[in-house]
């Protein structure tokens, strides 16, 4: 199992999504509460946001 830490609360997680940010294609991970609330998510390499 991998562990990977949500870019929008920062916690490690193995309960996660994971995506390429738009912009810069870096990996984004979000976890799964952060998914389900809809929480925003920040690029941590360029600043893009989906909020
Ligand atoms: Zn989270
Ligand atoms: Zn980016």
């Amino acid at each position: 199992m991998v562990t990977k830490r949500c870019v929008t609360c920062g916690r490690e997680t193995t309960d996660y999504v994971s995506f390429k940010c738009p912009v810069c294609e870096e990996e984004i991970v979000r976890c799964e509460t952060c998914r389900a609330k809809g929480n925003p998510w920040v690029c941590p390499t360029c600043g893009y946001t989906d909020g």
